[in-house]
């Protein structure tokens, strides 16, 4: 794992060679999630995006807390998923990141992703398990400059929204209600198709 700043936002980038089994307890015991306990994905799940084609796992800082003197408390979310095009070589960032020369040129395409369990098209009512972009959260993740680039109403995610290819319905073609990154899998079969 390796601090890193890439679009003025600061992360902990995690490699596929990452321990995370080892690093298990520091990448959970301070996290917090809106999503509760019961609705996080795997352990298994994060593996398979630690090294996936064009997925990676990373931390951000989150200061949501705030004290009654005022400061925000740095808290860990669980690890988010950053998601690219499919013709991305990771293999290659992940050489540039451990090197130092990484540019932001290489995270300009990528979007950062929750993980949820299942993803319902409202049309045909098929169920998905997918990678959505949650843009009903208000993200305040430490940046150099302010602690709001990457919240909903930024120029950075506003800016990636507009961007990104988001999936439709594999099964009648209908957009998705919400941002939609990647599919898993149609939860009658569970089969990865990725
Ligand atoms: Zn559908």
């Amino acid at each position: 794992m390796k601090w890193i700043k890439a679009e003025s936002v600061n992360f902990k980038y995690i490699f596929p060679n990452d321990d995370i089994m080892k690093e298990e307890g520091e990448l959970f015991k301070t996290n917090i999630t809106l999503l509760g306990e019961k609705s996080n994905p795997s352990f298994d799940f994060y593996k398979t995006l630690q090294s996936g084609v064009n997925t990676r796992l990373a931390i951000f800082k989150n200061y949501r807390l705030k004290t009654l003197r005022g400061d925000y408390v740095p808290l860990y979310d669980t690890p988010y998923c950053i998601i690219w095009p499919d013709d991305v070589n990771l293999t290659e960032l992940d050489k540039k990141v451990a090197n130092d020369c990484f540019s932001d040129e290489d995270f300009r395409r990528s979007i950062r992703a929750r993980m949820v369990k299942i993803v319902l098209c409202r049309n045909c009512r098929s169920e998905y398990m997918g990678l959505v972009v949650d843009s009903s959260e208000v993200y305040t993740v430490e940046t150099e400059k302010t602690n709001f680039d990457y919240r909903l109403g930024s120029e950075l995610l506003d800016n990636k929204i507009k961007n990104y290819k988001f999936k439709k319905c594999p099964n009648c073609n209908s957009p998705f209600t919400i941002y939609v990154a990647k599919i898993f899998y149609e939860c009658e079969d569970k089969k990865f198709t990725w």
